[in-house]
């Protein structure tokens, strides 16, 4: 008789935006070094009627850093939610689930991250442009009923 042995481990995490930086006990995605892949400040740019912190290498006066479990290990050791090191606040739970990377297990929110940030940048720049800016026109393979 063969006997077969069997382990399940979570390799990847998928949230809500909001209750990402909850789960790994970081600071929020709009804050300083709240970016969940790498170690930058971010830098926080007018857009549209208000602002924004964006976390992007050419804006940074920073050498681009990604996050490791190591790294984030310890600086959760020694962080505080009043004193955060490189975003992270402190220990977290899933830093003891076996064979999870909290560094690098988690992928982006689809809801936030695509479709309401580059889908509806997108949907706005073609809705509210010039036509000398953009043109729009229905594919001759739809037709209207
Ligand atoms: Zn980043």
């Amino acid at each position: 008789m063969t006997r077969l042995y069997s382990a399940v481990f979570a390799v990847c995490c998928s949230t809500d935006s909001c209750a990402c930086p909850m789960l790994r006990n970081c600071v929020q995605f709009n804050g300083k070094y709240g970016c969940d892949w790498c170690k930058q400040e971010g830098t926080v740019i007018k857009r549209g009627d208000g602002i924004s912190r964006v976390y992007q290498p050419s804006l940074s006066h920073e050498p681009l850093e990604l996050r490791d479990q190591t790294g984030f290990v310890q600086a959760a050791l020694q962080a505080s939610s009043e004193n955060p090191i490189s975003g992270v606040k402190g220990v977290s739970p899933l830093l003891f689930v076996p064979m999870f990377d909290i560094a690098t297990g988690f992928v982006p929110d689809y809801l936030h991250c695509v479709l309401l940030g580059v889908v509806r940048m997108f949907a706005n720049l073609i809705g509210t442009a010039k036509s000398t800016q953009w043109q729009t026109t229905t594919h001759p393979s739809v037709r209207s009923s």
